[in-house]
């Protein structure tokens, strides 16, 4: 079971799971993912997709033996427009699919996050460290429903015995992000294909590292099959200052292109690198993907939607009939698609 399996990084989890013969049921209520993510996998046999909240009451019906709980707003952009559900999905929603796992006798992978380190003082951040995050600062609706999601996870593994673990995802970026959730990555090359000038924030020497979502998933899926409690970090160790990645994609563009510089967020962290040595160590797990290679996948993804996306316009009567008008129901099982 996919929580949030119709987003970014679940919907490649859906795929991987399917590739290697495992029946998937995903959960959504497409807040912040869309139904196309998911659509070429409707008709799947061992797919089903169930759209509902997980904010409200959580069943499925048969065996489950793997819980893998990412609903949840994850751009900057959608938490700070969605404070209150985002809240809601890590505190609510995370103990509605931990009692589904505890009831199933599932294991349960928490996908949490780096923010929960907040603007770090330690530097890289390896798990031990407990973070710098400010309570009542606006990212806080994100990385405090993280941390809150992080602690009932461990109460759940240490008074009711759940095979739980969490991974903390560090920046991951690749095919399907949206070009509109406000991350770096995806508005770089969105403007870089559209010829505005790409906004970097601040003077651009906040650094960030970054992981293409094939490693990402990789690494999610190994920790899934180990007995590992994590946390975990799994993200790409090379770390470079905003600017530079604003330039790379640029050049990978093969456009022409400029900066504009615009104000940086309140509370937006400084740096940002993964200590792996953990997965390393226990799952075996680095990144394989390079930086350059990974962004020119990405890119020709984007320029292949906005072809798409200019051809729909021209001819809207052949979009697919939107699965977004599924009606919202209770997480009980039944399939609508
Ligand atoms: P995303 O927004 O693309 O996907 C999240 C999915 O959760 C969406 O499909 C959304 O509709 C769904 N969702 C939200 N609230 C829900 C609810 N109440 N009930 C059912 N579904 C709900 O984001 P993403 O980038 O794919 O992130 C997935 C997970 O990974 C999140 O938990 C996020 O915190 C974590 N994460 C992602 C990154 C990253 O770089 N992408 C980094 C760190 C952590």
């Amino acid at each position: 079971m996919v929580t949030g399996g119709a987003g970014f990084l679940g919907s490649h989890l859906c795929e991987q799971l399917l590739r290697h013969g495992i029946s998937v049921i995903c959960l959504d209520n497409f807040l912040t993912g869309t139904p196309a993510n998911i659509a070429h996998l409707i008709g799947e046999p061992r797919f089903r997709l169930i759209k509902c909240d997980v904010t409200d009451f959580v069943h499925v019906p048969g065996p489950v033996d793997l819980v893998l709980h990412l609903a949840s707003a994850a751009s900057p952009a959608d938490y700070l427009r969605l404070p209150i559900e985002t809240l809601k999905v890590g505190s609510l929603g995370t103990l509605h699919v931990l009692g589904l796992a505890g009831e199933k006798g599932a294991r349960f992978v928490l996908a949490s996050t780096s923010e929960v380190y907040g603007d770090p003082q330690q530097h890289p951040q390896s798990e031990q460290y407990w973070g710098n995050v400010n309570p009542v600062g606006p990212r806080s609706v994100y990385d405090e429903a993280k941390r809150y999601a992080e602690a009932l996870t461990t109460a759940y593994r240490m008074s009711r015995g759940t095979d739980t673990t969490i991974v903390r995802i560090f920046n991951t970026y690749g095919p399907r992000m949206r070009p509109d959730d406000g991350r770096a990555i995806p508005t770089f090359i969105r403007q870089a294909l559209v010829g505005e000038p790409l906004s970097v924030t601040g003077d651009g020497s906040q650094t960030r590292s970054v992981c293409y979502v094939d490693d990402t998933i990789r690494g999610i899926l190994a920790l899934a099959e180990s007995d590992a409690p994590g946390p975990v970090n799994i993200g790409g160790p090379l770390e470079l200052p905003v600017a530079e990645l604003a330039r790379t994609i640029i050049e990978l563009s093969g456009l022409p292109g400029s900066i504009r510089h615009i104000e940086r967020p309140v509370d937006d962290p400084r740096v940002r690198r993964p200590d792996t040595t953990l997965a390393q160590e226990l799952l075996g797990w680095e990144p394989t993907v390079q930086l350059r290679d990974g962004l020119a996948r990405t890119i020709a993804w984007f320029r292949s939607q906005l072809a798409t996306a200019t051809l729909a316009h021209a001819a809207p009567t052949r979009r697919p009939a939107p699965l977004a008008a599924l009606p919202l129901r209770p997480c009980q099982g039944d399939t609508p698609g």
